[in-house]
């Protein structure tokens, strides 16, 4: 009889959470097998290399925050260039800037000045009446007015969420910056950049040294665990090896580890049709957002000018998003007061479950950005193994 081979974590999912947590035990002395249901690592941050673009996989990630901890952190695993998210919005025949600015309204209203936005958004909020914004679309309309509303928020956002603006939280517009300043650059972080040579290599970089397994699905390995008087979990690999573990980081949906007893929450899923085009440059930015109802798909990424690419060829990702159901991939958790509320159930469940630990978009149901992720995954560690 073979002996199981003994860790201490059993990680579940291969992201940037369970990535970060196995490299900060690792450097602590202790042994992770961290598994991943997919057929590769690096979760929703996975790019590949495709007629040398970096294509990103599961969708545009840009790399952004203010917090300087965390910026030095992620620059360990790759040298980040200068990028700086740009976006552009197509509505109907108009093309604007994003995020809101005073390109944006300078060509709404052909108007030069701050004072003469502000006057023509200001106008727009008074016929409204709305004191106290309880939803995304008085939040927007409340900040933006009525024009800006209609052609750049509405349509994009029902888009996005498959919901009524009306039946959406408030805070999912108030990511966006508003401004006064001629000035598109998306986030107002302090540090932003695009990982030269993809995502993929951080990754790689935060599990070398650890014993990895891809294709490996956690529910059928559940299925054979046993566990024993001093609580030491043994269950078999799909290979039929055995392997040991104490406790379990689990970054998949919370719902489903609790086999959705409460009923299931709900998330946002995205289907990508990818085009790889004989041509140079296709729409001559990484994002055109486009915010009408009309068009089925809610952007168009370009890969390359995620790296300032000069390949011959290039790739493009056309958006359509979707609601989750079981066997796609999630993406986006949906946090209404609802999914909130039913969440709150399972984090009950997950505090008295003493062995294991949830972290990341799916096992703590937030709408991460990566910074922040990587965030609550430190912090996941201090809690874990003290400071
Ligand atoms: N949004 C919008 N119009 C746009 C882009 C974004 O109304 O052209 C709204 C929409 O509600 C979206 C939210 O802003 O869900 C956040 O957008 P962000 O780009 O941060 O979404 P992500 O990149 O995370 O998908």
């Amino acid at each position: 009889m073979t002996m199981a081979k003994k860790y201490d974590y059993l990680v579940v999912g291969a992201g940037l959470f369970g990535a970060t947590f196995a490299y900060e035990a690792k450097k602590r002395g202790r042994d992770c097998l961290v598994i991943d249901k997919r057929n590769h690592i690096a979760g929703n941050i996975y790019t590949k290399e495709e007629e040398g673009i970096n294509v990103h996989i599961y969708g545009a990630h840009i790399f952004h925050t203010s917090n300087r901890e965390i910026w030095d952190y992620i620059n360990q695993f790759a040298e980040f260039n200068n990028y700086i998210n740009s976006p552009v919005a197509v509505y109907k025949d108009e093309l604007y800037n994003l995020p809101f600015n005073m390109n944006t309204f300078s060509k709404m209203w052909n108007i030069k000045t701050p004072a003469e936005a502000r006057a023509k958004i200001d106008e727009q909020i008074a016929q409204l009446n709305i004191t106290d914004p309880k939803n995304l679309e008085e939040q927007a309309l409340s900040l933006a007015g009525r024009d800006v509303y209609e052609k750049l928020i509405k349509g994009y956002t029902e888009k996005q969420w498959g919901r009524d603006c009306k039946d959406l939280p408030a805070f999912i517009i108030k990511r966006l910056p508003f401004r006064f300043i001629y000035d598109n650059n998306y986030f107002n972080d302090r540090f932003q950049g695009i990982p030269m040579g993809g995502y993929t290599q951080i990754i790689e970089k935060m599990l070398e040294g650890i014993d990895v397994r891809t294709s490996e699905d956690f529910y059928d390995l559940r299925k054979t665990a046993v566990k024993d008087a001093d609580g030491t979990y043994t269950a078999r690999l799909s290979d039929g090896a055995e392997v040991s573990y104490d406790r379990i980081l689990f970054t998949g949906q919370i719902d489903e580890y609790f086999d959705s007893k409460f009923g299931p929450l709900e998330y946002r899923s995205v289907r990508f049709e990818t085009e790889t085009l004989d041509m140079e440059n296709y729409q001559g930015n990484a994002v055109v957002n486009y915010t009408e109802r009309e068009v089925p798909y809610t952007r168009i990424i370009e890969h390359k000018h995620f790296e300032f690419g000069k390949q011959p060829k290039t790739i493009i990702s056309r958006e359509y998003s979707t609601e989750w159901k079981p066997g796609i991939e999630p993406y986006y958790p949906v946090n209404n007061d609802r999914n909130n509320a039913l969440y709150e159930k399972y984090a009950r469940e997950a505090a008295a479950e003493g062995d294991v630990i949830f972290g990341g978009r799916l096992g703590q149901y937030k709408y991460y950005d990566m910074d922040k992720d990587l965030a609550a995954a430190l912090d996941c560690v201090n809690e874990e193994f003290g400071e």
